[in-house]
């Protein structure tokens, strides 16, 4: 008799279902070439029964394991031995009230929460993913770890293994189109770094092909492992709100990653009871890079239980394709035309009562100017979360009384450029920047005042502008 071990990997696809012993690694099922998920038969694990048995490792934190804010929830995706666990104190991240931005959004005081995912070690929420995957990677013993990357994934991947010296990093990156905040940490951090001619897609495409080629561990989000590591945000959210789900989780979308681990998290929650309700998700795409948005609203593109369109998603990236249409948006770590997780967000969306929105570089980066003047600054990608949920208000889909929880998903320093041009008092910095990408105002500019190198001059300025 063979025995099913309590925790697996399983195709997402129903109709395939097939699982796979976690020693394996695998970026698609081998029977059908679908995403796979962890699964977990819960009753032969230990589950937390309520979340004191979470709050019980508060008292812990001389445990590393403890202090890390995704593996102090690990009984919530219990693949890895405690011995196993790849762990640089990643997920010591913030909630954090933010009435200025609740103006701007159009939410009541009180009401707009910004979980500020840019504070951990390489400054993205990557790291919630990279320590479990790199824990994946540890438990099968791999040697080199490879991704493709629009450039935080690439400083996550970089950092774990300049860390841990457990592995050595290849990293996969377009040409021009990584910000230089996440290019120099993948070159400081000492990882090996081959850009490519060609955009995301084309390196994710020769990354995958690689990896299978030479052995190498993958890393890219289509990796089932960094999902589980993702759960931890959803988790560390609910923990600043005292157990209490809001009303919205918003969430901005590149290649699906975030948006299908909170909806695995929740799914899962509800199911071992430690929640009642599900929040709603709201996953927002930058209008250069709206495959998504295109598929769902368009196309009416849903999960209808694992029975999605295939044809209709196969149709829309071969008109993509005839019609040359290269992803294109000043938030580059979204900037992203065929979502990986694609099928797996379609089963959030579906769990979560999802919408999916669109918005502007313009409207992106006023947010992300409103978000940075309440003192948390984020990196452009970040921001279209904050500019999705104004524009839910604005069509009445989000109330001015709802609860909203907008993730920030990296550092304000990870792309100094756009920031620099939005506060520029130089029209040609501005244009060749911004202007070029259709932006046409800094809506809320903070100019820097030019002086002279003289008393009187400052103390006007001061007196004038302070
Ligand atoms: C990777 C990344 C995203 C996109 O997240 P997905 O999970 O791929 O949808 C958004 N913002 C930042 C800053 C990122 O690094
Ligand atoms: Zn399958």
């Amino acid at each position: 008799m063979t025995t099913t071990p309590a925790a697996f990997q399983r195709c997402i696809s129903p109709e395939c279902g097939h699982t796979y012993d976690l020693s394996q690694t695998l970026v698609a099922c081998p029977e059908c070439g679908d995403l796979l998920d962890i699964a977990y038969d819960w009753d032969r694990l230990s589950p937390p029964k309520t979340w004191k048995d979470i709050e019980a490792n508060w008292a812990k934190r001389t445990n590393p394991l403890n202090f890390s804010g995704v593996w102090r929830f690990r009984s919530l995706f219990p693949f890895a031995k405690d011995e196993q666990i790849v762990t640089v104190g990643e997920g010591q991240t913030l909630l954090q009230q933010a009435d200025e931005v609740a103006k701007f959004v159009g939410l009541n005081a009180g009401k707009l929460h910004l979980q500020y995912e840019g504070m951990n070690p390489s400054g993205s929420f990557k790291d919630n993913g990279m320590t479990a995957a790199f824990t994946h990677a540890n438990m099968v013993g791999a040697k080199r770890a490879a991704c493709a990357s629009t450039g935080n994934t690439s400083a996550s991947l970089a950092m774990y293994c300049g860390v841990t010296r457990l592995m050595k990093a290849v990293i996969f990156i377009g040409s021009g189109k990584i910000s230089y905040g996440k290019l120099s940490q993948a070159l400081d951090y000492g990882a090996l770094t081959l850009q490519i001619a060609g955009d995301f897609d084309d390196a994710m495409a020769r990354v995958k092909e690689v990896s299978k080629d030479m052995g190498i561990y993958l890393v890219n989000s289509v990796n089932p492992f960094r999902l589980e590591g993702q759960k931890s945000v959803m988790f560390r959210v609910l923990e600043a709100l005292q157990w209490e789900p809001p009303d919205w989780i918003v969430v901005p979308g590149g290649n699906l990653g975030n948006s299908s681990a909170f909806g695995k998290a929740f799914a899962e929650l509800k199911e071992l009871g430690l929640i009642s309700r599900i929040p709603r998700l709201a996953v927002i795409n930058a209008s250069g890079a709206d495959t998504l948005d295109q598929l769902y609203n368009q196309h009416d593109v849903r999960w209808n239980d694992g029975h999605y369109p295939r044809h209709k998603i196969a149709a829309y990236y071969e008109k993509m394709d005839a019609d040359h249409a290269k992803a294109s948006t000043l938030a580059s770590a979204i900037e992203i035309n065929r979502p990986v997780n694609l099928h797996k967000c379609l089963r959030a969306l579906n769990d979560c009562d999802g919408v999916v929105r669109q918005v502007s570089d313009q409207e992106i980066l006023d947010a992300k100017s409103r978000v940075g003047s309440g003192g948390m600054g984020c990196e452009p990608a970040s921001a279209a979360s904050v500019a999705g949920a104004k524009v839910l208000r604005e069509q009445g889909i989000i109330a001015p009384s709802d609860r909203v929880v907008c993730i920030l998903t990296g550092h304000l320093l990870k792309d100094p450029n756009a920031t620099v041009a939005y506060h520029t008092t130089d029209q040609e910095t501005f244009n060749s920047v911004l202007g070029s990408r259709g932006v046409k105002r800094a809506t809320f500019a903070n100019r820097a005042v030019a002086v002279k190198n003289d008393m009187n001059d400052i103390v006007q300025a001061i007196q004038l502008y302070g």
